[in-house]
């Protein structure tokens, strides 16, 4: 699926069985909020959108879901981490690619340019790795795992984008969020990737809340105006 390509979207309540109309992504009203459900090989998602504060009456609560099947081995997590100490040696940013294949994991790396600051893909086209990965993942070499504005601009498909940080020290940084046409969910790394709760990278994502929003622009806040 393009980036550039504007999804096919479709919209359904939770009481509804899911259209199988191979949409991109389906808004779902439910009981108790708005939620997003799309799939691609290797991972569902249910995301939240906008959690209702009033019952939404007639319509079943839904529970937020991401699964990932199956999670990617632990190995290929270090194998990305020794490459982004090596790549912080230098002071450099590195990029990497998960794609699933008949329902295994395989690490890509890219062709890129890298620097300090970013690392920019210098292939596309749709034999390009960006093209099929599900789960994308840079590294911000000595600096904090946190997805910045260049990330924002960056990471507007359907995929689970991940950052690691502080690379270089005895407690890395790693942060995780499913990303969907700019609605984003932060999650726990342990979702993504087969590791235990006490692996000793520090999880961003569950130290701030694991919170969902977008990187979109906001609609008008249709109170603001109404009545004056
Ligand atoms: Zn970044």
């Amino acid at each position: 699926m393009s980036e550039t390509d504007k999804p096919l979207i479709g919209y359904a309540t939770a009481a509804d069985s899911l259209p199988s109309s191979g949409s991109a992504l389906t808004y779902l009203l439910a009981g108790n909020g708005i939620f997003v459900s799309a799939v691609r090989p290797g991972i569902k998602v249910l995301m939240p959108v906008c959690l209702s504060d009033q019952r939404i009456k007639g319509l079943p609560h839904l529970t937020p879901d991401l699964t990932v099947t199956p999670r990617i081995p632990k190995e290929l997590l270090l194998e990305v981490w020794r490459s982004c100490c090596n790549a912080c040696e230098s002071n450099l940013e590195m990029l990497f690619h998960f794609h699933n294949r008949n329902g295994e994991w395989n690490l890509q790396i890219p062709e890129q340019t890298q620097n300090p600051t970013s690392c920019q893909l210098t292939e596309s086209g749709s034999q390009a790795s960006h093209h099929h990965a599900i789960v994308e993942i840079h590294s911000h070499a000595s600096m904090p795992a946190f997805f910045s504005s260049v990330d924002n601009a960056d990471e507007t498909g359907f995929r689970i984008y991940g950052v690691l940080g502080r690379v270089n020290t005895t407690k890395p940084e790693i942060q995780m969020r499913v990303g969907l046409f700019q609605h984003c969910w932060n999650v726990p790394a342990k979702t993504v990737f087969d590791i235990e709760s006490d692996f000793f990278m520090t999880d961003i994502s569950i130290m701030s809340g694991c919170q969902f929003y977008s990187t979109d622009l906001p609609p008008t806040n249709v109170l603001e105006t109404l009545w004056s």
